[in-house]
């Protein structure tokens, strides 16, 4: 086929796709320009997992009418004055590359007003093209509107998730900025609902309470280790006392000069300080920057600059590791009022002196009660959902023991059997939850006898046994009658089931002490498929359904890893394609 240059208007839809993958992409983007234009205030509002409506407002320096045009420009920055500058970034853009890609990917509207002009400017862009330019009255700020996204890309559409799984995705973006400018209030307003809020108070302490709740801030440590001179790394913020732990190391948030990164050495470095305090398999919750000198860091080496390039990266871990650990052996809890933690308050480039002109009235959102911060804050977003998979593709099945598969975002190892155990053991806590237990009858009653520990275990369980759908009876001595049991192990030989189930409840260690747990998670044990076992296409599919809705997918019911996850990236670093 002949050799032809795309059209502009085809390799910004390419380019695009590079720094906009789905709906989250598009708010990262959004934040970090109202981050570097000074804003005090940002509100985000998504509708639909943000594919109907994605809105960033911000009270930050607003943008000139007359370089509004400009801005949608590929490469178009005021952020990067000459070539050096490139090589010390300070602000979270510097390409030039984020307006232009959203303005390809969704209609786009842009209202925005500098602080000293009487009136602010419009403008709206379809495919890219500027449809429509005026004046427009608004706050001093920018609030940037972005509707239909992916509209005119069917098969970018395709691969996103379940609008609920992309508002999570949003959510953890909007988490991360929070903690990581706290001197900032942010809000996510979630279809409708206000899901977020965090209270710009300057303190990093008041973040994490508002996005993990008043436990987890109760529980939290200051780290602060400040470079000891100009080229040392330094780090603050904070990590949680051990006993506080996750399933999944989604509640390790690094920063490095407040950009939040995906860094797995770092990550390693946090888990390396709390070696020893955690159960096997449980992950620490830490919030915590890295500072080192801008020219030592390279943010360019990825499109969504999630990744960064650290000149020193052994030294930096050490030093995290490090930090992490005195803090842990050494440190106290944060007090409630302690002093601005992790930067003070920000001038709001749009009220900074000499204003212009009277400031917009902005009264200050009312601070929750105390009692609210520190208890269920409504705020807190159900943390679980972070953890969600994404859409995976069975490839097959090795050693009939573990399914790979294939997701967007790189590649999964699954052990089945305690992939299907959390599945089962799930459903069984809803059961158990549920007014009517799913029993199914037996055709004729059954009795067994048990042995002494397994009449133990059976009586001091009993309610629970009677949530899952078991209905046993007491018969006399070691006789029992058993007239249902959860339809998972209705066929096949129950009494056999019943005994084993039992002997397994005796050696299970749950951590959750709680019974119908102890009693779910042994029956899911009990049912879930061996290692071993030969599965066809269609149940390994049929597994990775059921794993991908189900709540905490990335751990068994023992906290055992139900999955080794290997990222894109991490393909293509181990065959040096980067
Ligand atoms: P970059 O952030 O890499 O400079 P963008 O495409 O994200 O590139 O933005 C282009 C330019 O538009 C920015 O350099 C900035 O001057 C301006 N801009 C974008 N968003 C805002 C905002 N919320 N407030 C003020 N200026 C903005
Ligand atoms: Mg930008």
């Amino acid at each position: 086929m002949a050799i032809r240059i795309l059209a502009p208007h085809e390799a910004a839809k390419i380019a695009a796709g590079e720094v906009i993958e789905r709906p989250a992409s598009v708010v990262k983007e959004l934040i970090e320009n109202s981050l570097d234009a000074g804003a005090t205030r940002i509100a985000v509002e998504i509708r639909e997992g943000g594919l109907a409506l994605i809105r960033v407002a911000d009270n930050g320096c607003g943008i000139e009418p007359g370089e509004l045009r400009l801005a949608f420009e590929r490469h178009a920055t005021s952020k990067v004055a000459s070539e050096e500058d490139l090589w010390r970034i300070a602000t979270l853009g510097f390409r030039g590359e984020a307006l232009p890609s959203i303005a390809a990917a969704g209609d786009v509207e842009l209202l925005t007003r500098i602080a000293g002009n009487d009136i602010g400017a419009r403008v709206r862009l379809r495919d890219g093209e500027i449809v429509e330019e005026g004046a427009g009255a608004t706050a001093p700020g920018t609030t940037f509107t972005v509707r239909r996204l992916f509209g005119s890309q069917p098969a970018r559409l395709k691969f996103l998730r379940a609008p609920g799984a992309e508002s999570t995705q949003v959510s953890s973006v909007v988490v991360h900025y929070a903690m990581a400018y706290p001197e900032v209030r942010f809000e996510l307003t979630t279809d409708g609902r206000m899901t977020l809020q965090t209270t710009g108070s300057g303190r990093l302490i008041d973040a994490v309470a508002a996005v993990y709740g008043g436990d987890v801030a109760a529980a939290a440590i200051e780290v602060d280790a400040p470079p000891a001179n100009e080229s040392e790394p330094g780090v603050r913020g904070v990590v949680v006392e051990p006993r506080l732990h996750r399933s999944s190391r989604n509640y390790i948030s690094l920063y490095v000069n407040r950009r939040w990164v995906k860094n797995r050495s770092l990550t390693f470095a946090v888990e390396e300080a709390y070696q020893g305090m955690l159960p096997v398999g449980r992950r620490p919750i830490a919030v915590l920057d890295v500072q080192v000198p801008a020219d030592e860091v390279d943010v360019n080496v990825h499109p969504t600059k999630a990744e960064v390039r650290l000149r020193r990266e052994r030294e930096v871990f050490g030093r995290l590791q490090r930090a992490v650990r005195r803090a842990l052996t050494q440190g106290a809890t944060v007090p409630a009022a302690s002093p601005g933690l992790w930067g003070a308050p920000r001038t709001p480039a749009a009220e900074a002196p000499p204003a212009a002109e009277p400031q917009r009235p902005q009264p200050p959102l009312p601070r929750p009660p105390l009692a609210q911060r520190l208890g269920t804050a409504p705020a807190a977003p159900s943390v679980p959902m972070l953890e969600r998979l994404p859409m995976l593709r069975p490839v097959g099945q090795v050693a009939n023991t573990y399914v790979v598969a294939e997701g967007p975002e790189g590649m999964y190892l699954i052990d089945q059997h305690a992939a299907h155990e959390r599945v089962l053991y799930e459903r069984f806590l809803v059961a158990a939850r549920a007014a009517s237990p799913d029993a199914q009858p037996l055709l004729e009653p059954l009795t067994l006898e048990l042995a002494a520990p397994q009449r133990a275990l059976l009586g001091e369980h009993a309610a629970a046994f009677a949530r899952l759908g078991f209905e046993i009876e007491h018969f006399g001595d070691a006789a029992y009658v058993v007239r249902a049991v959860p339809p998972e192990i209705a066929g096949g030989d129950v009494a056999r089931h019943i005994g084993e189930l039992l002997d397994r409840m005796g050696r299970d260690d749950i951590a959750d002490g709680e019974p119908s747990h102890r009693v779910a998670a042994s029956l899911a044990c009990h049912g879930a498929v061996r290692a071993g076992m030969a599965m066809g296409e269609a149940e390994q599919r049929e597994l990775l359904r059921l794993l991908e809705a189900a709540e905490s997918p990335r751990t068994c019911p023992h906290g055992r890893p139900t999955m080794v996850h290997l990222t894109a990236d991490a393909i293509a670093r181990e065959f040096r394609r980067t």
